[in-house]
């Protein structure tokens, strides 16, 4: 099966075959650790996950490296330690953790580097002064400016001219820039900001320079896959792109450019609903993670895709419907049984939907065939074919990073210990009434685990409970 990935800078999706099929890399852009991530900023987080989870799949989890920095130097931290009055490590080392808790609550693995742009200042240093040697730079008034017209083919990956950019104002112009498309490569620190030693004084990198420098030392140079959200294209990509071309003679940097749309807040009317809830921080006191992330694989990553509560509704239903099967498989067999033990044609299914530039809304309509089919085995009561279409859902599901819970974990998991037992117990009490055709007493228990707040769901297997919403 051939993986095939959109590539922007070809504009056409094109086979993915990596440089060295033992060491596949990707790079995607970072949080900004300043505040609580947007829901915007989750979705590449949860795009490239799968992405990531179909590479190792394909080549071994032991030959993807996956690097995310942290940029951990910018005037919006600047600004947020001192309207607190605090050390700039405080915020920053606050809204990682939160990031990091977040992002795992929405069932993300971890990369495997995570870099931080204030441990790579020096060979930010290094790479500006490579460019003002050999001509792609140049000081002026305590900056370094990357000059734009030293790189023959600046505007490839976004499809724009120099002239374009004039006209369209996307550039900031400033007195000493010798055109107003060049930018900032290293700049002076202002008092109390954070400060590092250069040749051109005491300043700080810009941007744009964190990722190329980064690249280049935790991956090396060129990588297979450069990710990140369509609004990074212009400028912070094509500017990655021309400083590391220029720094390295005109090598290769990315060999395939992946871009995310956009998440759009504007398709419902403002209320108090859990769609405008547009940080992950909050909105997971409420949602379980993998309902947001289903929601966000429910459009394909290029897509636009409309946030809403409906959306929301939807996707924990999805996952009520797995889980359900599930649950019942789980029940018949007595256990949770191998995953990965058996791959039928259905969970080929899954893996040639995001094999094809990660079409995941297809991806999903293959988990529902699968819990269908494994519906199905339940109906049919053949141990071993449930067994094995429990396992081929499972399978398929880690893949998307879904399913992978207990599902008595997913339908009972806001209930504490106390709760559960007293559930448990009623249950008993209402089978051993229904049994002896006591029917005031099993209404009576009835309306007890209603008052608790529980739904019970007979089923051919008995009977499960699950905690109202
Ligand atoms: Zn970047």
């Amino acid at each position: 099966m051939t993986l095939k990935l959109h590539d922007t800078m070809a504009r056409k999706k094109r086979p993915f075959v990596p440089a060295d099929p033992k060491r596949v890399t990707m790079y995607v852009c970072g949080p900004t650790v300043y505040g609580y991530a947007h829901i915007g900023n989750a979705r590449p987080v949860v795009a490239f996950d799968v992405l990531f989870r179909l590479l190792r799949h394909i080549y071994g989890p032991d030959h993807v490296v996956y690097a995310r920095n942290v940029t951990d130097v910018d005037d919006k931290i600047n600004q947020k330690a001192a309207d607190e009055g605090v050390e700039i490590s405080v915020i920053t080392e606050r809204y990682l953790a939160a990031y990091l808790e977040d992002m795992d609550a929405l069932g993300a693995l971890r990369p495997t580097h995570q870099p931080r742009a204030t441990d790579y200042i020096q060979a930010m240093v290094d790479m500006i002064a490579g460019l003002i040697a050999n001509g792609g730079a140049y000081e002026a008034e305590g900056h370094v400016l990357f000059d734009t017209q030293a790189a023959p083919d600046y505007g490839a990956l976004s499809g724009r001219s120099l002239d374009d950019m004039i006209a369209g104002a996307r550039v900031e112009v400033a007195p000493y820039k010798r055109h107003p498309a060049d930018f900032v490569l290293w700049k002076p620190s202002k008092p109390h900001e954070p400060r590092w030693p250069s040749p051109w004084g005491e300043g700080r990198p810009g941007w744009h320079s964190e990722c190329s420098t980064m690249i280049e030392q935790v991956l090396g140079l060129p990588i297979d896959i450069h990710g990140g959200g369509i609004d990074l294209v212009f400028p912070h990509h094509e500017n990655e792109l021309a400083q590391a071309r220029c720094a390295h003679h005109g090598g290769e940097f990315a060999r395939f450019w992946m871009h995310n749309g956009f998440l759009d807040m504007a398709g419902e009317k403002m209320s108090k609903s859990l769609g405008n809830v547009i940080i992950p921080h909050e909105l997971l006191q409420a949602v379980p993670g993998e309902v947001v992330r289903w929601a966000l694989l429910s459009a394909h990553y290029r897509q636009p895709l409309d946030w809403t509560e409906a959306l929301i509704e939807q996707s924990r239903k999805a996952l009520d419907r797995l889980y359900g099967a599930l649950q019942d498989a789980r029940r018949t067999l007595g256990g949770a049984g191998r995953p990965g033990a058996h791959t039928g044609p259905l969970v080929d299914k899954v893996i040639e939907a995001l094999s094809d530039d990660l079409n995941t809304p297809l991806a999903l309509s293959g988990l529902f065939r699968l819990s269908d089919e494994l519906r199905e085995a339940i109906g049919g009561g053949d141990r071993a074919e449930i067994q094995r279409a429990h396992d081929d859902l499972i399978t398929a599901g880690a893949l998307l990073g879904l399913v992978q819970a207990d599902p008595a974990g997913w339908f009972q998991g806001g209930a504490d210990d106390d709760l559960k037992g007293k559930v448990e117990a009623l249950l008993v009490q209402r089978t051993e009434a229904r049994t002896a055709k006591d029917w005031p007493t099993a209404d009576r228990i009835r309306g007890e685990l209603d008052a608790l707040g529980v739904v019970v769901m007979d089923g051919p297997q008995g009977a499960t409970w699950r905690l109202k919403d």
